[in-house]
């Protein structure tokens, strides 16, 4: 049955949002009267919005609401408020599945993230229970399966695969990336992969979390829809900066968490098909997920709910909700801002003289990880903290990376809808002080 395989618009990769040409002060100064973080912290230049965003009054009060007033478990309770949670949360999960899927089949499975969402793919998709033949011919194939991820990886994309391979004899395979982050890809790749092994999972990364460059992944969506392999993306970045680029790749599953896109931690979601999802195999067992139980075995219900064994996080999911609104809201305006932050901040870093990763890349989102060379990426973090500027300092999760970049660790700034001109401006400065500080 290869009813699934989704048909790809090569035009559709090009992005849909239309451009507004400028988005005026007035307009950040509202965005920024959403979040009570810079009451709270009026002089702090944050960036670190890669690590986790920071959140709306709407989504702080959607948690406080549940917790306050409607603090009741879903899906099992009779009385009308449980029944309104369970109506809230299913509300949320269409909207988070139509969010990242243009299938009719899509739906969602909540996790705590993106982490655990990969681990539950990896999980599944490996286990000899699960019957994906029907709809990746790659998993009938004789030869020794396969694991396709790349050296960009965030850990969460690469340690569950190490783990399920080892456990079930597959091989992984990665895409070679360059010292700036970008895929260095040898000739007839796949090709070569396709003689020697299965391959039967190609997961990656659309953003990279270090350099915030969008990877051209349509070649490899392409190659998987047309050799039977299971197409993964790790949005956990994309998410929030080109989400329409996630829907137009039609991947077989995307992952993300809700911290990074202004909502809540602990929360986020695997959207796939209900029927590939229904033809796996269960992940963690408890309530919640089981259809009916003996002694020695139970039998479970459908998904997405088989995978969401015991009690969800039911506030984070609410405010999940509203953080899905005020992304769709402020769509428009957070491509065209962030657009021009990265060339505002292209132009005043470089000036610098600070090594920028990515920077020869075709595509970017506004994340900067940068080197002052003879620093080191945590004095750089700590001496900008001095001056009130909050970046991270790291492997940031991708040590495979690090490698072929050629260093242990590097500062990362990275930028959002609520950041401003002046905020750059006041990393440039913070950046001349660490040099002077280190007489670079
Ligand atoms: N993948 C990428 C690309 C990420 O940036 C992150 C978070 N830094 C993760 C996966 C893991 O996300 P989480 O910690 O929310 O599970």
């Amino acid at each position: 049955m290869m009813g699934l395989r989704p048909i790809i618009h090569k035009s559709c990769y090009l992005p849909k949002v239309k451009i507004l040409h400028t988005i005026s002060t007035a307009m950040v100064d509202a965005i920024k009267s959403e979040f009570p973080f810079f009451t709270a912290n009026p002089n702090l230049v944050y960036l670190d919005s890669a690590a986790t965003a920071l959140k709306p009054q709407r989504v702080i009060d959607a948690l406080a609401l549940y917790n306050a007033h409607e603090s009741v478990n879903v899906h099992r309770g009779v009385y009308r408020l449980s029944q309104r949670a369970t109506d809230t949360v299913e509300s949320v999960r269409q909207k988070t599945a139509a969010f990242l899927s243009t299938e009719k089949t899509a739906t969602a499975v909540f996790t705590r993230g993106t982490t655990e969402g990969i681990n539950l793919l990896a999980h599944v998709l490996t286990h000899p229970n699960s019957r994906l033949a029907d709809f990746f011919p790659a998993f009938a194939h004789i030869r020794p399966p396969a694991i396709l991820m790349s050296q960009s990886e965030h850990h969460a994309n690469i340690v569950p695969w190490q783990i399920a391979a080892r456990e079930r004899g597959y091989q992984l395979l990665y895409i070679p990336v360059d010292s700036d982050g970008k895929f260095a890809v040898p000739e007839n790749f796949l090709e070569t992969i396709a003689a020697a092994y299965s391959l039967r999972i190609i997961a990656l990364g659309l953003e990279s979390n270090v350099t915030g460059i969008i990877h051209d992944l349509m070649p490899y969506r392409e190659w998987a829809a047309k050799h039977g392999a299971v197409f993964i993306v790790d949005a956990a970045q994309a998410v929030v900066h080109v989400p329409e680029r996630v829907r137009a790749l039609k991947p077989d599953f995307s992952v993300f968490s809700a911290h990074k896109l202004f909502g809540a931690t602990g929360v986020g979601a695997v959207v796939g098909a209900k029927n590939v999802l229904d033809a796996c195999t269960v992940y963690q067992g408890g309530g919640g997920m089981i259809n009916t139980v003996h002694e020695a075995t139970s039998t479970y219900l459908e998904a997405p709910t088989k995978f969401e064994a015991g009690t969800q996080a039911i506030g984070e999911i609410y405010a999940l909700g509203k953080a899905l609104d005020f992304a769709l809201e402020h769509a428009q305006t957070l491509r065209t801002h962030e657009g021009d932050l990265r060339a505002y901040a292209d132009a005043k870093l470089s000036k610098t003289g600070i090594r920028i990763f990515g920077l020869s890349a075709y595509e970017r989102s506004p994340i900067y990880s940068f080197e002052i060379q003879g620093v080191h990426a945590h004095d750089t973090g700590t001496l900008l903290d001095e001056q009130d500027i909050c970046v991270r300092a790291g492997h940031h999760c991708c040590q495979l990376l690090m490698r072929a970049l050629g260093v242990s660790a590097t500062a990362r700034a990275s930028f959002s809808l609520y950041n401003t001109r002046d905020d750059v401006d006041r990393l440039t400065q913070g950046i001349e002080y660490v040099k002077k500080i280190f007489r670079k």
